[in-house]
């Protein structure tokens, strides 16, 4: 393939491992110039040069707590200081914790909104305003399936990734006279430790073993398989490219063909 992405600078939040690290893959192979962030440096840094190996362009790690104002400014300024702009940003974060609405007092939703809401937020008002100048940018939301259709046990998930949507499509909006296209991406099952950690906690609450359950989810997956997360690393690929530049406000499942919808 082409390196579509030669001569830009990515910004892939949540990428040590699982789908953020997919992502980054594809896009250091498409040549673009790299941030990658998570919060713990040994996994960042040999992600980071794991990445460079295959990489046409520079990587560049940063650790930082996407849940906090400080994780999210530290993260700008050194993607800032190293590459001095950003033309595509991806925001993604680890998943909130799974719970029904009976064992989620406030402080989870609260917590919630900060990992999951501002860091989609905050990460786009940090870049947008360059991308604007530029005339040019791509911004690109990894939420959930359960936006279009609930799972039970994902109360957090599907509340909050729902206003990440919102926020996505409004944007888009706004952002689009201006060349910056907004997207979201929802994952449906892929291969990380998300999913291993969601099959586990469905079946502690159902007392079955998880075998039961990984083969209930392959079951329901018209492709009958759980996704790999270059699959949708694909679609972040096309999305950031100048192929792309009429694709705006929308939500794309990447699923096997698990959400019931026509559209
Ligand atoms: P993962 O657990 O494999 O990876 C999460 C990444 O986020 C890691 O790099 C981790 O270091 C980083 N991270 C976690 N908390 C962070 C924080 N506070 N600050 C900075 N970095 C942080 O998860 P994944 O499967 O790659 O999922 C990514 C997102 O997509 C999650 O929010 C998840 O809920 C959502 N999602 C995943 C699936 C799936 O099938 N994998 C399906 C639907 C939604």
């Amino acid at each position: 393939m082409s390196p579509r992405l030669d001569g830009k600078v990515a910004l892939v939040a949540a990428a040590s491992k699982g789908l953020g690290r997919a992502v980054a893959d594809a896009f250091a192979a498409d040549g673009a110039s790299l941030a990658i962030c998570a919060r713990g440096e040994p996994a960042l840094s040999a992600a980071r040069d794991q990445i460079q190996r295959i990489a046409r362009s520079p990587v560049h790690a940063v650790a930082g707590d996407l849940a906090t104002s400080d994780g999210i400014a530290r993260i700008v300024r050194s993607t800032l200081d190293r590459f001095g702009r950003v033309d595509v940003l991806v925001t993604n974060a680890g998943g909130p914790p799974v719970g029904t609405f009976e064992t989620l007092a406030w402080d989870a939703w609260q917590r919630a909104v900060e990992l999951t809401l501002r860091s989609a937020v905050e990460l786009t008002r940090a870049v947008l305003p360059g991308m604007r100048e530029r005339r040019w940018g791509r911004v690109i939301h990894i939420t959930s399936l359960a936006v279009k259709q609930p799972i039970d046990g994902l109360m957090l998930s599907t509340s909050i990734r729902s206003a990440v949507t919102g926020f996505s499509r409004v944007l888009a909006n706004e952002a689009a006279a201006d060349g910056v296209t907004v997207n979201t991406i929802l994952p449906g099952f892929m291969n990380t430790e998300r999913v291993v950690e969601l099959n586990e906690a469905t079946a502690a609450r159902e007392g079955v073993p998880v075998e039961q359950i990984e083969r209930r989810v392959r079951e329901r997956i018209p492709v009958r398989r759980i996704g790999e997360p270059r699959e949708l690393a694909a679609l972040a690929a096309f999305l950031a490219s100048e192929d792309a530049s009429y694709i705006t406000g929308q939500s794309i499942a990447v699923d096997g063909g698990w959400i019931q919808s026509l559209l």
